[in-house]
């Protein structure tokens, strides 16, 4: 399945959200840039619309659970249509890289917390910092 941008607005719709141009600009701008993680200030800035609208519109998509956001160590929130949610994130303190890890890769190590501790961590909501192996390898 591929998310159109009626289907966001289809979305904004059910939840009694009203349409309006900017909503549309909003949507078509996060159904073309797919894929990437997007933040509500480079959005705001490519379309006519304020951050506060851009802000609201991304939290009703995320409750209509068509749209997830994560953090990527101190930065602002990102967002990814949930369709492209299956990877977790990796972030270099360092260069700030970001770099996608398979799910199963991340299922294997909550696997490890969970066989050791019982705990179950749930959620891909937070990225995992460290040093990238680019900067990895200057340090050495
Ligand atoms: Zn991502
Ligand atoms: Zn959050
Ligand atoms: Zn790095």
């Amino acid at each position: 399945m591929h998310i159109t941008a009626d289907t966001l607005l289809n979305a904004l719709r059910s939840q009694g959200m009203r349409i309006t141009d900017a909503r549309i600009q909003i949507c078509e701008e996060i159904a073309e840039r797919h894929g990437e993680h997007l933040t509500a200030t480079a959005i705001s800035e490519t379309v006519d619309a304020n951050e506060s609208t851009v802000y609201r519109t991304l939290e009703v998509l995320e409750q209509a659970g068509i749209v997830e956001h994560s953090h990527m160590g101190h930065g602002p929130a990102v967002y990814h249509l949930a369709e492209d949610s299956d990877h977790h994130h990796l972030v270099c303190e360092r260069c700030g890289r970001a770099e996608a890890l398979p799910a199963a890769a991340y299922e294997a190590l909550v696997a490890g917390i969970t066989a050791e501790t019982g705990f179950v961590p749930t959620s891909r909501h937070f990225a995992l910092t460290g040093l990238c192996s680019r900067c990895k390898a200057e340090n050495t």
